[in-house]
This record gives structure tokens, C-alpha cells and sequence, in this order.
């Protein structure tokens, strides 16, 4: 099993517990894109309710509170703990070879053989930056969520986030709160209240059954696993945090970043109409929120709630002169896209996109993937969505060894 984040944990206790003998390989310490890849502030915009992991439930005083990153740490570690996990920290996959009865995996300490593979090396292992990053003038910095530590390690002076995402709204939000004048570049989003009818957003989409949702039972996979993340952030306030709220307190929200030309960055005027579809979507998701409240659970009191459309700026600036010194600095909160270049099995299709059914690579039987998203369910890549998943796919494991490797 290759990485030992929340998802091979999870792996690894579902195989302890049918005595398969594994070994999970980490290339840093257990919890390690926690520890080096994410920013100071970050909480999870999961409650802590939903951390829970196979076998061990949250248990701490705090269940609707948001975890920090060391807290997180702590947690994920202590699962690893109490599994026993058979984690080998250090050591880094280099390839993985289709050989005969199973597979090679070489690491910078030796080699390995094995007859299956797991897969749990991340989904967000490389920040996505588009092209027209190659563009941005030079005396501009750039950061990625990866570079980005806080606030005050950015030049003074104006930023541009581009991408209006978890992350974009959560770092627009920080970087304006130290004093820097922030433009926002968005494009599709997802637009999510924090609180709905007396109970966290997250309760709802849990409940409702909306996370459970089975990836085949979905029309547009592909469009549903390329969502970009909902516009939420978990702090002890437990605040929304939308183009609204960014907007009101002063971040100038402009369209999508188009193109850069001659050093002047071209946004989309395409707003009104994203914020339409984003506030259109909102308000279905509601609605089955209140279909479901209606028919199967009569005790939520709260009445139902329909919140402000988002509040189109009059004439969003169409484009920003980036050589002006206006903006010293840029964030690409423009997503992230998990990383194979060790795998050299031909699993991946033209967008390096790992081909799979729920996790089974179909075209290297006893080769398994966890943690993508909407891998199993629409809830697969939070840490809610690991046991599930991580059941699921042992029992297709097992199963495939008990039959000698002859189920696909
Ligand atoms: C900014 C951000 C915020 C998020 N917030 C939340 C949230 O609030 N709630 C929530 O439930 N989810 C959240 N997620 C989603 C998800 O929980 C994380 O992406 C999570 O880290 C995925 O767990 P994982 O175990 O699949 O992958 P990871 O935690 O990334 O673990 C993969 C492991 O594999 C190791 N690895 C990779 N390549 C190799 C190699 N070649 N050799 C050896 N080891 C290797 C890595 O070092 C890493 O430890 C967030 C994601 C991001 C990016």
C-alpha cells in the first residue's frame, strides 16, 4: 500500500482486521501532506463528528468544533497507533511494475514484491496552475497553497487569488484581513451555506443522503468527480464564508481569469451568470434538504431558509494591468491533481487520469485506488468517506486472493 495519509490507514485496518498480511510505505511521516502541504490556518471544514475512521470514532469534546492541522495530525496518528499500522515512514515509492502473480515496487530502501496494490497516494499530491501562470510578470510573486504559509509572508500590497474555492475564499478572506487590498478571480463554484435550518450544512448533506450517493448511481461521473470544493471554512464562529460575506467586506470579486496579454490580466464577464448557476444549484440542494427533512425527518423544527443571491459587483473590472504595481503578488488557488509519474503500469488515461470502477483498476486486476474523489461515493474524499470505501474495497481484495487472482 503506498502512503499512509487517512485513506491507506483506513486500507490498513480493514486488512489487519481480515489478518491480511500488508505494508503501508510512506515517503515522509504518517499525516504528511497534512504536516508540509497545507497552510498555518487551516482548519478541516469538516466537523470533527465526521472525522471518524474505522474503528475509531472521534471521541474528542468538541464534536461540531473544526480541527487545526496539528490537531488533525494528532488524530490521524493516533489512529495509525491504535490500528498498529505496519507503516514504513521514509522511504519513497520510485516505480511500480506489473510482474508475474503480482507487482514489484521499488523505493529508494529496496524492493518489494507483492500480489495486490493499493494505491492511497493522495489525490491533491501537485497544485494544478494553468498555463498563463508563464505569462505573469516577473517582478509579480506566485504562490501556490503549497508555497502559501500565511498572510504575512506575501509582499505588501495588492493580491490576486485566482479561484473561488474552498481554498481561494479562505485565503482571499485571510490575505485581505492582514491589510493587503484583495481581487478574487472566479469562475464555477460551488456555493454552500455553513448553517442550514439550525444544523451544519455538512449534517444535512450527510443525513439527507446526498454524501452516500454511489458513484454508479451518478449521470455525469466525470463532471461530478471534477467538482471543484464548496465555498465553506470551519472556524469557531461557524461562519459562511461566500462571495457575499467576501464582497461586503471589501474583496473586489471579478471573473474568471481569462488570459494575460502584454502583462494585463483579462477576466471573464461571464459573473452574473456564474453566480446564478452557483446560487441555482444552492438552492436544489436545499430543496432536497427540505424534501428529505419533510418525509423522513420530522424532527428538524427549523423552518425551512433561502438566503440573498449573490450580489453581482455593477461593472466588474474586465481585465487588470499587472505591470501598474497594483498587484505584487498572486495565489492560484486553482485546484490540485494527485501525481503518477512511479506508476508504470498503463492505468492512466490521456489526462493522466487514473482509469478505474470505484477503485478497481479494471486493467491491472489486484490494483486498487482509495481516497479520489467521488471514488466510491460522492463523500470518498473526505475522511468521512475513508471506512466505506476502505470496507468495500478489501472485500474485493480478499476476495480477489482467495480466487487465486483470478477475479477482475
Ligand atoms: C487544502 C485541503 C483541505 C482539505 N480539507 C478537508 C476537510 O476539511 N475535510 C476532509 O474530510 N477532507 C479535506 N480534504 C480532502 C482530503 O481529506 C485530503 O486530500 C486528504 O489528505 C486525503 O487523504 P489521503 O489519505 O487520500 O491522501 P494524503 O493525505 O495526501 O496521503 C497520501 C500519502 O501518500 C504519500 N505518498 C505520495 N506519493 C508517495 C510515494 N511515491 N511514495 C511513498 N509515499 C507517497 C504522501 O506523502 C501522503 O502521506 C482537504 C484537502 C485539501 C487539499
Amino acid at each position: 500500500m503506498i502512503g499512509a495519509g487517512h485513506a491507506g490507514l483506513a486500507i490498513s485496518r480493514v486488512l489487519t482486521e481480515r489478518s491480511i498480511d500488508h505494508a503501508l510505505i510512506e515517503r515522509g511521516e504518517v499525516a504528511n501532506s497534512w504536516r508540509c502541504e497545507r497552510w498555518d490556518s487551516l482548519r478541516l471544514l469538516t466537523p470533527n463528528w465526521q472525522s471518524g475512521l474505522p474503528g475509531y470514532p472521534y471521541s474528542g469534546g468538541d464534536p461540531d468544533g473544526f480541527m487545526t492541522m496539528p490537531e488533525l495530525i494528532g488524530h490521524i496518528t493516533n489512529f495509525a497507533a491504535a490500528s498498529a499500522a505496519p507503516v514504513r515512514t521514509h522511504t519513497t515509492v520510485t516505480s511500480v511494475r506489473r510482474v508475474d502473480g503480482g507487482y514489484r515496487v521499488a523505493t529508494d530502501q529496496g524492493e518489494i514484491g507483492c500480489r495486490c496494490v493499493v494505491l492511497a497516494s493522495g489525490a491533491a499530491n501537485v497544485p494544478r496552475v494553468p498555463q498563463l501562470r508563464q505569462a505573469v510578470p516577473e517582478r509579480i510573486e506566485c504562490f501556490t497553497p503549497f508555497d502559501y504559509h500565511n498572510a504575512e509572508r506575501l509582499p505588501a500590497g495588492g493580491a490576486l487569488v485566482v479561484g473561488a474555492s474552498a481554498t481561494g475564499v479562505q485565503l482571499a478572506d485571510e490575505i485581505h484581513c492582514s491589510g493587503r487590498p484583495v481581487t478574487l478571480a472566479v469562475g464555477e463554484h460551488v456555493r454552500l451555506p455553513r448553517n442550514y435550518r439550525g444544523r451544519d450544512v455538512l449534517w444535512w448533506m450527510e443525513h439527507a443522503g446526498v454524501w452516500n450517493q454511489r458513484y454508479d448511481e451518478i449521470d455525469d461521473l466525470d463532471r461530478a468527480r471534477g467538482l471543484p470544493s464548496p465555498q465553506l471554512v470551519g472556524t469557531p464562529e461557524h461562519g459562511t464564508l461566500d462571495l457575499n460575506v467576501l464582497s461586503g467586506a471589501g474583496v473586489e470579486i471579478v471573473g474568471r481569469l481569462a488570459a494575460i496579454r502584454d502583462g494585463r490580466a483579462l477576466f471573464s464577464g461571464g459573473l452574473r451568470n456564474q453566480f446564478a448557476l452557483a446560487d441555482l444549484k444552492m438552492q436544489r440542494l436545499l430543496d432536497t434538504f427540505d424534501q428529505w427533512a419533510r418525509e423522513s425527518a420530522p424532527g428538524v423544527e427549523a423552518e425551512p431558509q433561502r438566503f440573498e443571491p449573490t450580489h453581482a459587483p455593477a461593472a466588474p473590472r474586465l481585465g487588470l494591468d499587472l505591470r501598474s504595481g497594483e498587484i505584487r503578488s498572486i495565489v492560484w488557488a486553482t485546484g490540485f491533481r494527485p501525481e503518477y509519474r512511479w506508476l508504470e503500469v498503463p492505468v492512466l488515461d490521456r489526462k493522466g487520469e487514473l482509469r478505474h470502477d470505484g477503485g478497481v483498476i479494471v486493467d491491472a486486476p489486484g490494483m486498487y485506488a482509495i481516497g479520489l474523489p467521488v471514488l466510491r461515493r460522492r463523500k470518498s474524499t473526505f475522511i468521512l468517506g475513508a471506512e466505506d470505501d476502505a470496507r468495500d474495497l478489501v472485500a474485493h481484495l480478499a476476495h480477489y486472493l482467495a480466487d487465486g487472482g483470478r477475479t477482475g
